[in-house]
């Protein structure tokens, strides 16, 4: 089993709604930079990471793809991944230029391709290659009714629609520029809630430490799993003092590239919910080397958005640490099976590969010349 091509592709795929904003970021369009590796067999591995179809670092993804890594991948055996991924991460002139960052993204794309491939390979859903049992049952949560641009009335009945749809957990965003609005919705939508339902916020790095502090406070009357992301997110020492200062848990990962981050958070005890984001660490391989520090602090690992990521229900199936994944379904529409929830559980994925086998039509429809 050889590597005989190395392809890039970009899709800009819409958000719902035509937009939607949190404390930090307004967009219309998720981008999907990636990569399909191809064997001499003809068999074809798909892996893409995850932007803000920002066209000009889209494009610089795909060219590190295409161009840096890929000759490197040329007539190798992808199921030897591990070692793969070892030679690419530590390629000189790449990791002179970056060790997180666009080379990073484009490394998680390739690594998730083969994983894919050796998935496909061994004829097996990915989650049952990491060794996962068939009768896990994984939790949603979902986000996509709770962005910081829709009105209060808007954002109780979303959080009121998905818990009728079978959700226990639903997350909003806060991060507006006056907390009384943040507190108001926060004590709505719990309000709004039945008994034992979970509510998470979302701040995405939009408060100073001040302000985290005030609002973390106040948060703590209305029963909230956990503040994700208060402040900037690579801020280990504000964390930490937030952790200890806090009665509500801390969650955050997302935007964390390396395990050396990850191991640095999790051994100041700086967050208790790690959102372990295997396209930003660089793919499965890295993921997993998080996902296992952060079990073995008896932490739990909550992946970044589960459907925009397909291979996170995969890892998120297999791996003990996880019992609750994200849902934003915003590209249902290009995958062969899109990550499903029913009544409020991912459905298990069956087909062979890490689910992120592309429609025809995706290409057709959201694809985007690189
Ligand atoms: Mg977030």
């Amino acid at each position: 089993m050889r590597i005989e091509s190395v392809e890039p592709f970009l899709l800009h795929v819409p958000v719902t709604s035509g937009g939607i904003a949190d404390g930090a970021h307004a967009l219309e369009k998720w981008g999907a930079p990636g990569v399909r590796i191809t064997t001499a067999c003809g068999r074809v591995g798909t892996g893409y990471t995850g932007t803000h179809a920002h066209l000009p670092t889209d494009r610089a993804i795909a060219l590190l793809i295409a161009e840096a890594y890929g000759p490197l991948l040329i007539g190798r055996d992808p199921r030897e991944v591990r070692a793969l991924w070892s030679d690419l991460a530590h390629h000189p002139p790449i990791r002179w230029v970056g060790r997180a960052g666009l080379t990073h993204l484009a490394l998680a794309a390739i690594d998730v391709a083969l994983w894919d491939l050796k998935a496909q390979e061994a004829d097996q859903p990915l989650w049952r290659l990491l060794g996962g049992a068939a009768d896990t049952r994984l939790e949603a949560y979902d986000t996509d009714g709770g962005w910081l641009d829709r009105d209060d009335a808007r954002l109780v009945d979303e959080a009121r629609l998905r818990t009728d749809q079978g959700y226990r957990s639903v997350k909003i965003k806060v991060g507006s520029e006056e907390p009384a609005r943040d507190l108001r919705r926060v004590e709505a939508v719990r309000e709004a809630l039945p008994d034992g339902a979970r509510l998470m916020v979302d701040a995405n790095g939009s408060w100073d430490r001040a302000r985290a502090l005030e609002v973390g406070r106040r948060l703590a009357e209305f029963d909230v799993t956990w503040i994700e992301e208060p402040i900037a997110f690579d801020d280990l020492p504000g964390h930490v003092a937030l952790a200890r200062a806090l009665s509500t848990p801390i969650a955050l990962g997302e935007q964390l590239y390396t395990t050396d981050a990850f191991r640095d958070f999790i051994a100041a005890d700086a967050v208790h919910y790690v959102q372990a984001d295997a396209v930003r660490l660089a793919g499965v391989t890295e993921w997993w080397t998080v996902a296992d520090l952060a079990h073995a602090h008896g932490k739990p690992v909550v992946p970044h958005i589960g459907d925009m990521m397909q291979v996170h229900l995969h890892l998120a199936w297999a791996h003990p640490a996880c019992t609750l994944l994200e849902h934003i379904p915003w590209m249902r529409s290009c995958f062969v099976e899109p990550a499903t929830v029913q009544d409020g559980r991912f459905v298990r994925p069956e087909r062979p590969g890490a689910g992120t086998a592309l429609r025809d039509e995706a290409l057709e429809r959201w694809g985007v010349r690189v």
